[in-house]
């Protein structure tokens, strides 16, 4: 087989969680760009059906869904309403997530009280696992279900987005969101375990600081903050989300037909250490 040709998504459909915004809609694209039918699901439903229908004014096959992924009632309804449109399912994105608020460090660098375990807020805690890990669980239990029943297609491939966080600890990242990025890791690898037998592969992109919405858009709106995190990072800069497009189509096409269970990290090394500027 060639190698382009395993790329090659054309007629199928994709279901993203998060897609309204940042790297979910990075990785919608990416979908619609490669030929699939897209399903865009979000809490953020007004941005979900904007962005659904730029992507279909520029010819490509986009639907909209309102769906909060902590409700598993909801994250059943967005698949079925799916498979009714687009007659199957065979690549799932569980995404959607909250940074949870700062940590015990903030970007002002300074300590932040409220981030410290001794102070934190069991609502933000579970509020944050209910979206981060409990949506994650939902998205694969929803995505396993509708793809087990689609036994004359090819099987499928479920992404999650992890981060960089479920390896390392970030000062000023929420202790939950760290709880629940790790977690992701290993249910991740656990769903791929089992659902190997059906076709259906489960893999995991891990990515370091990208340019999104996330808490706010802090690195959009914060100069000085983007260029100390552009410092922190082995290859000098955070990411674009254009940057997470190859590996999101590499992991839902047939060209990663032979991994399951892969914690993909995209992180500009961060996992290595954070570095400083040697001048
Ligand atoms: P973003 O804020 O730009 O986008 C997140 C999207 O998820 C938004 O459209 C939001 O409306 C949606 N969302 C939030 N809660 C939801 C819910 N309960 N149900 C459905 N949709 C919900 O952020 P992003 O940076 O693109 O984040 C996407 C994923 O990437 C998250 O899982 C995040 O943890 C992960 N991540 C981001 C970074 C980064 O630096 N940006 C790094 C590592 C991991």
């Amino acid at each position: 087989m060639k190698t382009l040709d395993q790329f090659d998504i054309a007629g199928r459909s994709a279901l993203i969680t998060g897609a309204a915004s940042g790297i979910g809609l990075a990785y919608t694209e990416a979908m619609a760009e490669a030929g699939a039918k897209v399903t865009l699901a979000d809490l953020d439903a007004e941005g979900a059906e904007r962005e659904a229908a730029r992507l279909r004014g520029e010819g490509f096959e986009a639907r909209a869904v309102a769906c909060d992924v902590s409700d598993l009632a909801q994250v059943a309804a967005a698949f079925d309403g799916h498979v009714a449109a687009y007659g199957g399912c065979d690549i799932a994105f569980a995404n959607a997530g909250w940074d949870a608020g700062n940590g015990f460090w903030s970007p002002e660098n300074k300590r932040n009280p409220d981030g410290q375990i001794d102070m934190y807020d069991p609502e933000r805690w579970n509020r944050s696992i209910a979206i981060n890990l409990t949506g994650v669980f939902h998205t694969v239990r929803e995505a396993a279900r509708v793809m087990k029943a689609n036994a004359h297609r090819r099987g499928g491939s479920i992404v999650c987005t992890s981060s960089n966080a479920a390896e390392v600890n970030e000062a000023i990242v929420g202790v939950p969101y760290m709880a629940a990025k790790a977690g992701v890791k290993h249910f991740m690898r656990h769903a791929a375990f089992e659902l190997a037998a059906y076709g259906i592969r489960v893999n995991a992109i891990a990515p370091g600081p990208f340019v999104t919405n996330i808490g706010g858009g802090w690195l959009k709106k914060n100069p000085a903050a983007r260029k100390a995190w552009d410092e922190l990072v082995p290859v000098g800069r955070v990411a674009e989300t254009h940057q997470i497009k190859p590996l999101a189509l590499l992991l839902a096409s047939d060209a990663s037909s032979y991994m399951t269970g892969s914690h993909v990290m995209i992180d500009g090394g961060m996992q290595l250490g954070p570095v400083k500027p040697l001048d």
